[in-house]
């Protein structure tokens, strides 16, 4: 469906354009439409995608979207968990760790799991009903081929069924996800590594708490070959596990491969109806810059990382919130460049100090061949819940509250000292 019109104006009313539907994309959207910004949100797929992919909402992610009003109807379609465990595959449970201890830090200390395309619905049925006011178009069915500054603003090139055209706001924000056409057409670097093995996820609509006594809703279950996690959402239990880089991807993806695997996890007689099943690469990369001019690049598209956590989403989404806020505060007369080399700032040093930095130990915590360095973890993570300021600590850290406590969501930049150096005449 491609809902377009070419008459953008590209004076002090012109939109902001986000590219890319996605759960930030959209977040962005949202967030400008709440603020009164009109924006032009431009997606090359003909409809939202409903391909199953984060399922985590982290606390400081729930206050955010708190504010667009939609966490209410987030929790009625999701799964509250309080409690994640670590675990080993010899040794059983080693910690539990509990998001509750957050309780008088956020009014939601826990993780919520849905599945992040249930966000996307949400969010795109709140922009169409705004369709009705001049604050927001949707254009679904247009791939962004080019970005050029114009010099007061921004301008794209888009494909659609009907041809090619340039769309023009004042900003641009790119939220089209790990291949970014926003970040490539700029010669943005993105630097880092991909795992050599892929990783695989497995649904079932089989309840694994039947299968194994005491499991949380989360769970990640350390093994030095086949470490992996199991994740609970209302639709399924989903298994993610590593791939032998060996291993062609047709044989992992076959449905005997899949049940073996499962039944590793827990034997069941009947086997397991599956429901899912996806392979992807896994990558630790962070673009070199979050901003050129006035455009930015968030999300997915500015960084992406192992699923180990489920940050990777949550980070995307406060990186819209935290860009959204300021260019709304540049179009009421802030310093543009003070504010958008702020955000490029701050979010990439959240994502390579807190999200890569976690997720890639996370990762390696999980496979860890070394028996001795095994048994340290899991003797830390023990002492870890048994102290309860370091429990608190860990929890905080993990949920990306301490991140965003210390460096706030679009907090306003330092202003540039101007004063004479001491001394001078
Ligand atoms: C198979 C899979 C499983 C995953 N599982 C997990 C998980 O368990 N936990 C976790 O934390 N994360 C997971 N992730 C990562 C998570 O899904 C991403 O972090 C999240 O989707 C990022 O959102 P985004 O909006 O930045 O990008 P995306 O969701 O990638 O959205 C980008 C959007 O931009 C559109 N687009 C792309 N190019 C263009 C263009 N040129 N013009 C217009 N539109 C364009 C795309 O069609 C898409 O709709 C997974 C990813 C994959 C691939």
């Amino acid at each position: 469906m491609t809902h377009m019109s070419m008459t953008i104006p590209t004076d002090a009313t012109a939109p902001v354009l986000v590219v890319g539907a996605g759960p930030v994309g959209v977040t962005a959207a949202a967030e400008l439409v709440r603020h009164g910004v009109p924006v032009v949100l431009v997606e090359a797929e003909p409809e939202p995608k409903t391909d199953w992919r984060a399922s985590t909402f982290h606390p400081p992610t729930l206050e955010l979207l708190g504010e667009l009003g939609i966490v209410d109807r987030m929790i009625a379609e999701g799964l509250v968990v309080p409690r994640f465990q670590h675990r080993d595959r010899d040794a059983g449970l080693v910690a539990e760790f509990d998001f509750g201890l957050l309780r008088d830090e956020t009014a939601y200390p826990y993780r919520l799991q849905l599945n992040q395309q249930h966000l996307v619905r949400m969010l795109v049925e709140r922009l169409r009903s705004a369709e009705s006011t001049p604050l927001a178009r949707l254009v679904f069915g247009a791939r962004v081929l080019g970005v050029r500054e114009t010099g007061d603003g921004v301008a794209v090139t888009v494909r659609t069924d009907d041809g090619e055209t340039e769309l023009h706001g004042s900003h641009l924000i790119g939220a089209d996800g790990a291949n970014s056409t926003v970040r490539q057409t700029l010669g943005i670097g993105f630097e880092g590594h991909t795992y050599p093995e892929r990783f695989l996820i497995v649904s079932t609509s089989t309840d694994l708490r039947e299968m194994i006594p005491g499991l949380a809703d989360v769970n990640y279950v350390a093994d030095p070959r086949e470490w992996l996690f199991l994740l609970h959402t209302r639709e399924s239990w989903r298994a993610v596990y590593p791939v032998p880089v060996d291993q062609p991807r047709e044989v992992a993806l076959d449905p005997a491969t899949l049940q073996a695997q499962l039944q590793k996890i827990a034997p069941r007689a009947d086997g397991y109806p599956i429901v899912d099943r996806q392979i992807y690469n896994v990558h630790q990369r962070v673009a070199s810059t979050f901003r050129l001019g006035n455009v930015v690049i968030v999300g997915d598209a500015a960084h992406i990382n192992s699923p180990v956590g489920g940050v990777g989403l949550n980070s995307g989404i406060h990186d819209a919130m935290d860009v959204v806020r300021r260019i709304v505060r540049i179009r009421a007369g802030a310093d543009a460049d003070a504010e958008l080399t702020a955000f490029a700032t701050v979010r990439r040093r959240v994502a390579l100090d807190y999200v890569q930095a976690d997720t890639h130990r996370n990762t390696e915590r999980l496979k860890e061949t070394d028996p001795a360095r095994r048994q340290a973890n899991q003797d830390e993570l023990r002492a870890i819940v048994a102290d309860p300021d370091r429990h608190r600590s860990w929890v905080r850290r993990a949920s990306l509250l301490e991140s965003v406590r210390r460096f706030g969501i679009a907090r306003a930049p330092e202003p540039t000292d101007t004063s004479e150096p001491a001394g001078a005449a």
